[in-house]
């Protein structure tokens, strides 16, 4: 599933390519897609738009309009929001294409469709996507150990689930989770009550460097994720302990161990992570 360093990477390689660009017809093969307004609506208002830009917000993929609109897209677990000459064959899948008048096509493909879109309007009060709902941003400067803390050393849930609950954190996924309690050196079945204040500082220590690198590689590819010119991401060979079940910890050999840690499949070292 597309995490935080994915989405950047999609809405970096999709800036050079679209910004500046009008929309100048919206083909919907799945209506079911367009989350709000109603699909037709929806078509009638992007059609003749100028993309001033991209943007990202946790999860969420920001296309900024002229109007003071905004394109808003969630991948989910397997969508794809690519841009590509107009004459390259549609990838299976492909539910909304978006013509531009530079010979391009911004084209949305989605195998499993559980991915949205959105059009809010300027001005418009965003109660659709879930956006409003969002914690702070990993890169805000009011990210921190005593952030963390303060948001979840009272409540009794595991720390996995904690760094995962996008109202507090935005942006972080299954994926990167398990990175930074790796790097932290922290189990993710501990409670958050349980944290000590050094830990709270090791897990936020942990954040910034882990997402920036992936970005840095073009986000982690698996199966499904493709930034915004279709390529994949080269951050796979980087992770520690994601899908590295039964393989040695690259820090002490011992077996890497899958768990689920509130219905997630979790990945970490039983001797490193304490
Ligand atoms: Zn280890």
């Amino acid at each position: 599933m597309p995490e935080l360093p994915e989405i950047e990477t999609v809405k970096r390689t999709l800036a050079p390519l679209i910004s500046g660009a009008v929309i100048t017809a919206c083909r919907i093969e799945r209506p079911q897609i367009i989350k709000h307004p109603a699909a037709d609506e929806f078509s009638e208002l992007i059609i003749g738009q100028r993309i001033t830009g991209t943007g990202r917000r946790g999860k969420f993929l920001l296309i900024e309009l002229q109007s003071g609109d905004t394109l808003i897209a969630h991948l989910r677990m397997t969508g794809r929001m690519l841009c590509t000459p107009r004459e390259y064959p549609l990838l299976p899948h492909t539910h909304v294409i978006f013509s531009l008048d530079n010979e391009r096509e911004l084209r949305f493909a989605d195998a499993r469709r559980f991915g949205c879109l959105w059009l809010k309007r300027a001005g418009e009060t965003d109660d659709f996507t879930g956006i409003s709902r969002l914690g702070i941003e990993p890169f805000d400067e009011r990210f921190g150990a005593e952030y963390l803390k303060s948001q979840l050393s009272r409540r009794r849930i595991t720390i996995k689930q904690g760094i995962l609950d996008q109202s507090v954190l935005a942006g972080l996924g299954n994926i990167y989770a398990d990175e930074v309690l790796f790097a932290a050196g922290v189990a993710p079945t501990r409670k958050t009550d349980t944290i000590s204040d050094e830990e709270w500082e090791k897990i936020a220590a942990a954040v910034p460097p882990i997402l920036l690198s992936s970005i840095a590689n073009n986000g982690t590819t698996f199966s499904d994720y493709l930034d915004g010119e279709g390529n994949k991401g080269n951050n796979m060979p980087f992770l520690q302990v994601y899908q590295r079940t039964g393989m040695p910890c690259n820090r002490c050999g011992t077996t890497i161990m899958k768990i689920k840690v509130g219905g997630r499949g979790t990945h970490f070292c039983p001797n490193c992570q304490k």
